[in-house]
């Protein structure tokens, strides 16, 4: 696979200032390497303040590196003369749903993007009925956003995004503040791009459930990187995520329970549907 993100020796902090007025450093992000390969579904998790938020910002030139670089599509994100190419190729999509919506017609909503890249009429109203399409939201077009559930309004920014055709869609606890039908809807629509168009998914989360289904997973704490492996080999190691405020999933907890209740289901599980098998070979 290709590398289209690479971060090297990357540290970040923002400058604040006391109530004395003295200034200080608040380190957010310390020493990152990383690459991101281009169709991979990339989850991302570490308790509140642990630089996630931060390090997707990073990502589309929103922030840049205090030390160290960002390379996006081989443009540097320090690099001013990238910016409107950094951010058509980085979509995000942030936490709160009624935060991001600029228009009161959904369809003017989703066209904000491409209009703003300066596009014709028709390819407009064709990338707008694509995104539409694309999250299931097509016969809300000409309709208010207000009346949405929060998962549908998620879905509608996400089409905001996708109708800039980024080849990168950032979520940035973006199923946070939904009801479990709400993270489910947005949850399978992030899977739907990178399966079915290749999308390079970058996934940020503090649901651990969420990230079962992820090529691999980074761990942040305290701005640095902790683990990066398959969701399987992350959660092999509890000790080391409850070590640092990080909660199993549920089927992995029931798992490790079941094994030390006597029950041989194997080390750890993290497929619900697998657990229920050798549960019901072993009874
Ligand atoms: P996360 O998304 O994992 O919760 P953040 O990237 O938002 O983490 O924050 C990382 C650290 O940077 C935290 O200590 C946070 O308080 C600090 N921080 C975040 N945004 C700002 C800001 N605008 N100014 C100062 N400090 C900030
Ligand atoms: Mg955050």
């Amino acid at each position: 696979m290709e590398k289209i993100i690479e971060i090297k020796n990357m540290t970040y902090y923002y400058k604040s200032f006391t109530d004395d007025g003295e200034s200080q450093d608040i380190y957010a992000c310390r020493d990152i390497n990383l690459d991101i390969y281009g169709g991979e579904f990339v989850a991302l998790v570490g308790h509140n303040g642990s630089g996630k938020s931060t390090l997707a910002k990073l990502l589309n030139a929103l922030l840049t590196p205090r030390i160290g670089s960002v390379t996006v599509f081989n443009m540097d994100t320090a690099d001013k003369d990238n910016l409107f190419d950094i951010r058509k190729s980085v979509g995000m999509v942030f936490q709160n749903p009624d935060n991001q919506m600029v228009a009161s017609i959904i369809e003017e909503d989703v066209a904000f993007g491409p209009e703003n890249l300066g596009l014709p009429r028709e390819e407009i109203v064709e990338r707008v009925n694509w995104a539409l399409n694309s999250v299931n939201m097509q016969q809300f077009a000409k309709r208010s956003p207000h009346r949405l559930s929060g998962g549908q309004k998620q879905r509608i920014a996400i089409a905001g995004a996708l109708a800039i055709k980024p080849q990168v869609l950032v979520l940035d606890e973006s199923t946070a503040m939904l009801d479990p039908q709400g993270r489910r809807e947005v949850l399978d629509i992030a899977h739907k791009l990178n399966k079915e168009h290749g999308m390079t998914i970058i996934l940020i989360t503090h649901f651990m459930e969420e990230v079962m289904e992820s090529d691999r997973v980074i761990v942040m704490n305290k701005g640095r990187i902790e683990m990066i492996d398959t969701p399987q080999a992350v959660f092999a190691q509890a000790d080391k995520l409850v070590s640092i405020d990080l909660a199993l999933p549920r089927v992995v907890q029931l798992g490790n329970m079941l094994l030390q209740a006597g029950l041989d289901v194997g080390e750890y599980c993290t497929d619900i549907d697998a657990l229920g098998d050798k549960l019901c070979q072993l009874l």
